[in-house]
């Protein structure tokens, strides 16, 4: 039951198989309205919720078991085979082999780290770290990425947008740039964007425009352009993006040698990761690959706490699907209303209006998920944690194991439990919070840091400041070696 459909812009290149065991449906159960998967939607026309990319697998050939992909071939000459989202095509299988897009997203790895697990409160052994800084753009975006550009490029899209903190648009032009099938444009909030992100829009070449405001009207503004002018949008409102991200798990699990752990753990921003992880632990359950769903828990910062307070101090919850959009619009709507914006150190969380919140909501209720909030000073402590016992990572990545921490603290992680915290970015992308926590530079801590509440650093690894003299470095070098 192939269908080959030949986009007006992408003939010439090749043609599209899409087959129509993939499609889009509405998440909300009562509409359920399903739409091609070669159209191009990012809301319901009849409802307004959310789409998925849902599949009629009883129709596709899917693993007997999650072993299979063990044979996987990661040294293959194909591209596509080696990729960390494709070598899982059978679990994602909305395009045909030859449409698959790739740029090298997703060799990621898993690292067992004891002495976070020690910071944690957690046993030896029991605290892995899931590093996509390793992505080609250095978070975990690309992963999603490769999915949205390939149906982009399956509906012949000429130019893709996004809003971004700065790692979608890192991605998104990472894309562009390498493949050059398509123009990049990117709209940033002014003032909220790490540099080492911005760095990367510009060196790649995107269309960058910067907006009077914050993410959440970067936000706003690019799905009015984007309709307007015909643009592909890439935000995580984009259903495909979450269907490339069901990967990190795919991932996770293969690194633990298919058991699955007790806990995920996650940083919440515009709730896409928590959102696809639930999709893909649904997806797996059903289809009889695990035989359990571990449970989830979401990391808010506190300056960007509308799940927290939504899901924990509020109750809301999914209901199965019976979905109260009441308190939600009302609480966005006093956000608007008394001008509150989001403010954390952890830019890529930096958002007050998630809009996947409804999609969290559900990936919440199959994994039996909790919502924590952690301050800035907690984000930057996990942080410089990570960073002293593995891979580093940027402030939102703190958060996994800044929240991991504190559910620890809680009693709601047991210390015996199997945990893995999502390191979503690369230590680079962020140089300065790095720098002012560490350095010891009292103005750049103050602006950058004490702003925000955050009164020491509690890890800080300070240069050792020496004259230019050979005995006076020895001195302190021997010196410094035994203190530590
Ligand atoms: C985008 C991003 C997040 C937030 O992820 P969501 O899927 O939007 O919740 C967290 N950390 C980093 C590094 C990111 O780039
Ligand atoms: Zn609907």
């Amino acid at each position: 039951m192939i269908k080959l459909i030949f986009p007006e812009e992408a003939r010439g290149a090749c043609a599209v198989a899409v087959t129509d065991i993939a499609f889009q449906r509405c998440i909300a159960p009562h509409c359920g309205r399903t739409y091609a998967i070669d159209e191009v939607h990012l809301r319901c026309e009849s409802c307004g919720h959310l789409l998925d990319v849902d599949y009629d697998w009883d129709r596709l050939k899917v693993p007997q078991s999650l072993s299979e992909f063990d044979q996987s071939q990661r040294s293959s000459a194909d591209a596509r085979q080696r990729s960390g989202v494709w070598r899982y095509h059978s679990l994602l299988p909305f395009a045909s082999p030859e449409a698959l897009v790739t740029i090298g997203e997703g060799h990621t790895l898993l690292q067992p780290a004891d002495s976070v697990a020690r910071y944690v409160g957690l046993q030896a052994g029991g605290l892995h770290l899931q590093y996509e800084g390793m992505n080609p753009s250095g978070s975990f975006k690309d992963n999603g990425m490769a999915a949205a550009f390939t149906h982009a490029a399956m509906v012949g899209a000429k130019r893709a947008a996004c809003a971004s903190t700065g790692n979608t648009s890192a991605s998104l032009a990472a894309f562009c740039s390498v493949t050059q099938q398509m123009q990049a444009i990117i709209f940033i909030g002014s003032g909220k964007i790490a540099f080492g992100k911005l760095s990367q829009a510009l060196d790649y070449g995107a269309l960058t425009v910067q907006i009077e405001g914050d993410f959440d009207d970067a936000m706003r503004r690019v799905r009015e352009v984007a309709g307007k002018l015909g643009i592909y949008l890439v935000n995580s409102v984009n259903p495909f993006r979450l269907e490339g991200q069901k990967t990190v798990m795919f991932r996770v699990l293969q690194g633990l040698g298919w058991e699955v752990p007790d806990w995920v753990v996650v940083p919440g921003g515009n709730l896409g990761n928590s959102s696809s992880f639930g999709k893909a632990f649904t997806e797996l359950h059903a289809l009889g690959l695990i035989d359990r769903i571990p449970r989830l828990a979401v990391i808010n910062a506190a300056g960007a706490r509308t799940l927290y307070h939504l899901y924990e101090a509020q109750g809301l919850r999914w209901n199965g699907g019976t979905i109260q959009s009441d308190p939600v619009e009302g609480y966005f709507t006093q956000l608007d209303e008394s001008g509150k914006r989001a403010d954390t150190v952890a830019t890529a969380i930096e958002i007050n209006q998630p809009v996947n919140f409804y999609k969290c909501l559900r990936a919440l209720e199959v994994c039996d998920g909790v919502v924590c909030e952690v301050t800035d000073q907690e984000i930057l402590d996990g942080k410089a944690q990570v960073g002293a016992g593995g891979l580093g990572c940027e402030p939102a990545s703190g958060a996994s194991v800044a929240g991991a921490k504190k559910l620890r603290e809680q009693g709601v992680i047991a210390p015996s439990d199997r945990v893995v915290c999502v390191l979503t970015g690369h230590l680079l992308k962020d140089p300065d919070a790095t720098v002012a926590y560490h350095a010891g530079d009292q103005e750049m801590f103050d602006r950058i840091l004490g702003s925000r509440g955050v009164e020491r650093a509690r890890f800080a690894n300070r240069a050792v400041v020496v004259p230019n003299d050979l005995d006076r470095i020895v001195e302190a070098i021997e010196s410094e070696s035994q203190r530590n």
